[in-house]
């Protein structure tokens, strides 16, 4: 089996493959690692998710997506970004994760040796090591949920990653949060005959909530059909109670789900291990050249959501496609600067 590659892209997201189709485009030789099946993080969205974005929008290689609304559904963007795999026949590797890389000892000063044949990177995975001399890190911010920290959350009927609202049909269910993924959930599930509670922090139902869905929630917690705790907090998950820290007071409610829908975060200690520098505030953003999207480590790369460090609305498909045409331009000319070398 090959071990050694020009480009190796972690993660198979659409922006981990917009990478691999501009390589292609090049003719750099690619493998895509990706630790679960393709397309990920959209596989485990919730199986009604309508994205915020029009289908063209969400098109990488200039492949046109066709949906049957103007938004697209989750179902339909799984079958685009497959077909797009497959017509590009992009070389990846699903279900095996990248658990470190390492720098090879005469890679260490730097990118003297450009393009070489001796590869600078060693690439470990759940299954084996791979050798290369380029990597983009497309890894996103999906793998890792806020946590509430508090008694109870690690009981299975709790879940970060709400996925079908049947499941909650005539059961008491707690949504944590105000959001759209909290505000589809509480609709869903509520739609499907769930007594629905909301517990949010804030005042009021978030302001980026879809504009189409927002006026629906705030009815249905007007009329009093879901029920909504505003400056409040869980306090404790029991099996068959919630504790609720709400400003009348602790409020102890009858209990059968919570779906906690507090957000995800990327995993920067994955970027830190390696030795890419993030910055020093609470976004904690990866330091990188904002025209080539190379970081402090010639030849790693960042692509996606990630180069936002813990600001995850700043970056979507939509706004970070782009990423791909940079980094692969600039690929390009490190490796022409070696043959000039040469
Ligand atoms: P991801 O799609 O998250 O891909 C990263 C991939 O890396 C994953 O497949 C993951 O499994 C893999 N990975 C992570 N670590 C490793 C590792 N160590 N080894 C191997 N593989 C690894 N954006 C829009 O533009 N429009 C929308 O309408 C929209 N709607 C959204 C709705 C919801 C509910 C959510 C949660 C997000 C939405 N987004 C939307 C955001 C969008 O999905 C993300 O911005 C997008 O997925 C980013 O693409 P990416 O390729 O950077 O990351």
């Amino acid at each position: 089996m090959q071990s050694h590659f020009p480009l190796i892209i972690i993660g198979g997201g659409p922006i981990g493959m917009a990478c691999a189709i501009e390589a292609k485009k090049n003719n750099i030789g690619h493998l895509i690692l990706e630790k679960g099946c393709l397309v990920n993080s959209l596989y485990h969205y919730p199986v009604n998710m309508t994205f915020f974005s029009t289908s063209e929008r969400l098109e990488i290689g200039n492949i046109p997506f066709v949906s049957n609304n103007v938004k697209p559904t989750r179902n339909e963007a799984l079958e685009y970004y497959r077909r797009v795999a497959q017509s590009f026949e992009l070389n990846i590797h699903l279900f095996e994760e990248v658990t470190g890389i390492e720098r090879a000892e005469h890679a260490e000063n730097g990118r003297e040796l450009g393009e070489s044949s001796k590869p600078r990177f060693a690439v470990q995975t759940s299954k084996t090591t791979y050798t290369c001399n380029h990597i983009i890190i497309a890894t996103g911010f999906y793998d890792f949920p806020f946590l509430l920290n508090i008694p109870g959350e690690d009981l299975p009927k709790l879940t970060h990653y709400y996925s079908d609202p049947h499941f909650y049909a005539f059961q008491d269910v707690v949504v944590v949060g105000a959001m759209n993924s909290a505000v589809d959930a509480a609709l869903e599930t509520f739609r499907k005959g769930a007594r629905v509670t909301m517990v949010i922090k804030g005042g009021e139902i978030g302001s980026r909530v879809k504009y189409w869905v927002k006026p629906d929630i705030e009815n249905r917690i007007k009329e009093g059909s879901i029920k909504a705790y505003f400056h409040s907090t869980l306090r404790e998950i029991r099996e068959r109670e919630v504790d609720i820290n709400t400003p009348e007071g602790l409020v102890t409610l009858k209990n059968d789900r919570v779906i906690a829908a507090t957000g995800y975060q990327p995993n920067l200690k994955f970027l830190e291990d390696i030795g890419i520098k993030l910055s020093k505030d609470t976004v904690r953003s990866p330091l990188i050249n904002e025209a080539t999207h190379e970081t402090n480590v010639p030849g790693i790369y960042l692509a996606g959501v990630i180069c936002g460090g813990m600001n995850t609305h700043r970056l979507f498909i939509e706004n970070s496609r782009e990423h791909a045409v940079k980094i692969v331009g600039s690929i390009v000319e490190d490796g022409l600067k070696w043959f000039k070398r040469r």
